[in-house]
């Protein structure tokens, strides 16, 4: 079987639809999900479901199968996900999988920011466990912009400390192009994808972009990274996650999530999405 995990997620559900519309048949196609209920669309499409939970490692048992070619998607839960894929990785190995994908950070071992540290371990760990793995190092989605423009729209501005950096970003739904393309095609084992879209922007040409298409004035706040904390964390956002973006974002001043090599658009056979269109849809939604 094709095996997507964190399939009621965001990237896991554009997956198997990608899957899906090129042609493969639901019932070649398994989902594992923690969640059952969440994840009913699925098994109503065929689509078999396989219920486990990254943190506890003895639901993993019956997730894979040998032969299968499986997509891990990283977890969400900052922090645990070390141990976490570490359990997915050895249940894959138990099992005789025929691929590992996994879904990365762009740069690999040498994105030098928080969030990409538990990306390297989980690297290294497939490396280890010697089983054929793609990896798939996604550079940012658009949606994590676009998903909070909110807050945007009502101050009219972008608040960000990421100086004049500059992000090539691609919609999820291209990475998630990709990972099926890697899931359903052929040639792929012990490669190593860096993912990101065809043009590279700035937060300043971000704000025009908003700006273009909403007929407001929307500008780029960019402001010292302890002010961006303190911005965040007076919005709610918690501390440990607030610290987290603002090194991201000093990742985007240092240029880290620019990097391009056309390893996207290759995979996908077609351009990246630009960021306008997400802005559209998000704007429209
Ligand atoms: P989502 O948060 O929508 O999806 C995460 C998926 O992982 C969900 O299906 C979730 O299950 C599943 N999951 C989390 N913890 C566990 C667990 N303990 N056991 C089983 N399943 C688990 O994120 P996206 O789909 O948008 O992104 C996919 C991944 O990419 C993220 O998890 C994160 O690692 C990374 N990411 C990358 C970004 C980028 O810009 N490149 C931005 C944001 C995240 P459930 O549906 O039950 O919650």
């Amino acid at each position: 079987s094709l095996v997507v995990t964190g399939a009621t997620g965001n990237l896991g559900r554009l997956v198997i639809e990608s899957l899906l519309d090129a042609g493969v048949p639901a019932g070649r196609i398994a989902a594992v999900v923690r969640d059952k209920e969440k994840a009913a669309a699925l098994a109503e499409r065929g689509v078999e479901l396989r219920i486990a939970d990254y943190s506890r490692p003895e639901s993993l048992a019956g997730a894979f199968a040998e032969g299968d070619r499986v997509l891990l998607v990283s977890g969400s839960e900052v922090g645990q996900r070390v141990a976490q894929h570490r359990a997915v990785i050895d249940a894959a190995k138990s099992a005789g999988v025929a691929l590992l994908a996994y879904t990365g950070v762009l740069g690999g071992p040498e994105a030098d920011f928080k969030l990409a540290d538990e990306h390297k371990v989980t690297e290294r760990a497939i490396l280890n466990s010697g089983l054929p793995y793609t990896f798939l190092r996604n550079g940012w989605y658009h949606e994590n912009f676009t998903e909070n423009l909110a807050p945007v729209l009502e101050h009219g501005a972008v608040l960000q400390s990421a100086g004049d950096g500059r992000v090539a970003s691609a919609s999820r739904a291209d990475y998630a192009a990709a990972a099926a393309a890697v899931l359903a095609g052929e040639g792929h084992e012990n490669a190593t994808y860096e993912l990101s879209g065809d043009e590279a922007w700035s937060f300043e040409e971000y704000a025009a972009e908003l700006s273009r298409q909403t007929g407001k004035t929307i500008s780029y706040a960019n402001v010292p990274g302890e002010q961006h904390l303190a911005v965040l964390t007076g919005a709610g956002v918690p501390q440990p996650f607030a610290e987290i973006l603002v090194d991201v974002d000093a990742a985007i001043a240092r240029g880290h999530l620019a990097r391009q090599n056309g390893d996207l658009a290759r995979l996908i056979g077609r351009p990246t999405t630009p960021i306008a269109d997400a802005i559209k849809a998000a704007l429209s939604a």
